[in-house]
């Protein structure tokens, strides 16, 4: 499990690509997938030490595997915290966090923007294990403040915000956390490590879908939870070990290769994104454009210093309409004249991906929910790829042009 010894100082672009185990005795020079559920031990003295401690060595694939530890490893340098743990979601590193360091009679204090299932997760299923939670402002760092509590032990944040991208302060929210004796957890999703690495700005634990960006092909489920070795080592991989929402050598393989192109890609989303939200800006029939990356952006000051100046990859806009009925006819008029990106509520491919929010991700909530919540049915999300720019917008112009 010993990390390769690389020198010290290298930077992040670097270590993306070099960060992990040492090779195996055959010197392999791109990392080995062992997709193998248990290993071999030498003896039976060996046997009963590893399984004592874990950390020695490998045993079971429920516990640790090396493909998984090099994702790991190489994932938790790109991110500059000690350790990382590999999950088999996203959602599976929330589980694990809130597994982790909550207990019953715990409160959690949470933006009412992050994912969906996110809010499910904290709402219903912690809530189950008297685990109680409160939804505040993405921005208002003031209803954060209100809503601790004495017995509050977890902060959780996600920023940019699917789909309107509101930004929330990380600095200020972990000082708050610090503040009330809490841990300030971030859902990195949207910006990955290479734009945003929120440890950095003080927050405590990283939360990652590999599913997304880190993979970036649209191809396997991963998570991580990216931290202090003390918690990581201490507190999540025991119930890893016990629970089971293990990570599988393949798909971990998949990200890690992934994690090598990640920056590169990453800049080229960006630099799409950022095309796509100045041409929406300047489309008739465009009333809005929510994008970090545009001066007009409420948080556009923040987010440029929070997200090594890019805006990201995700652009939503609303088309413009009147009533709801014509609003979701509209919306549904720059969908379906798409030819070249996929209708499909995913992101973080190289393929763009177009979708109707009111309709898929925040489908359950009620109308009345989704107005508070500034998803009109007239709002369209663009998770932009990595295909030429041009044909992106020629593609959204084959709607918009017959509104
Ligand atoms: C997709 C997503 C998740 C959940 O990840 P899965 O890998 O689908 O479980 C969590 N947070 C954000 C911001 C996401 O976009």
């Amino acid at each position: 499990m010993k990390a390769k010894q690389l020198p010290a100082g290298l930077h992040r672009d670097t270590l993306a690509i070099r960060a992990g185990i040492e090779p195996s005795q055959y010197g392999e020079n791109s990392e080995a997938l062992y997709l193998t559920s248990g290993f071999l031990q030498p003896d039976a003295e060996t046997s009963a030490r590893l399984f004592a401690n874990p950390q020695e060595g490998y045993t079971y694939g429920r516990t640790s595997n090396p493909t998984v530890t090099c994702f790991e490893q190489r994932l938790a340098a790109m991110e500059g915290t000690e350790a990382a743990i590999g999950t088999s979601t996203g959602m599976a590193a929330i589980l694990l966090l809130g597994m982790g360091v909550l207990k019953a009679g715990n409160h959690v204090v949470c933006s009412r923007s992050v994912f969906g299932s996110t809010l499910n997760l904290f709402a219903k299923e912690f809530g189950k294990f008297g685990v109680e939670s409160t939804f505040v402002s993405q921005t208002d760092v003031k209803e954060w403040e209100a809503a601790v509590r004495p017995n509050t032990k977890l902060l959780f944040a996600e920023t940019p915000t699917n789909p309107l991208t509101d930004v929330c302060d990380i600095r200020a929210l972990a000082d708050l956390a610090h503040g009330a004796g809490a841990l300030l957890t971030v859902d990195n999703c949207f910006c990955s490590p290479s734009l945003q690495r929120p440890t950095e700005l003080g927050a405590d634990l990283v939360i990652h879908s590999g599913t997304k960006y880190l993979d970036g092909q649209g191809r396997v489920m991963a998570g991580a939870i990216c931290g202090p070795a003390k918690l990581v080592n201490e507190v999540f991989a025991p119930i890893v070990r016990t629970a089971g929402m293990t990570l599988s050598p393949f798909n971990a393989w998949v990200v890690l290769k992934g994690l090598e192109t990640l920056s590169l890609r990453m800049k080229a989303h960006c630099a799409n994104a950022l095309e796509i939200a100045r041409f929406l800006q300047s489309h008739p029939a465009v009333t809005r454009v929510y994008y970090p990356g545009l001066e007009t952006h409420p948080q556009h000051a923040l987010a440029m210093r929070q997200q090594s100046g890019l805006g990201g990859p995700v652009v939503s806009f609303d088309v413009k309409g009147g009533d709801p009925a014509t609003l979701r006819r509209n919306a549904f008029r720059v969908i379906d004249s798409a030819q070249v990106m996929s209708i499909a509520t995913n992101l973080g491919d190289t393929k763009s991906i177009i979708s109707h929010s009111a309709t898929t991700s925040h489908g359950r909530l009620t109308e009345e929910q989704r107005q508070a919540a500034g998803i009109g049915q007239g709002l369209v999300r663009v998770a932009v790829g990595l295909e030429h720019v041009q044909d992106i917008q020629a593609d959204l112009l084959r709607g918009l042009s017959k509104l």
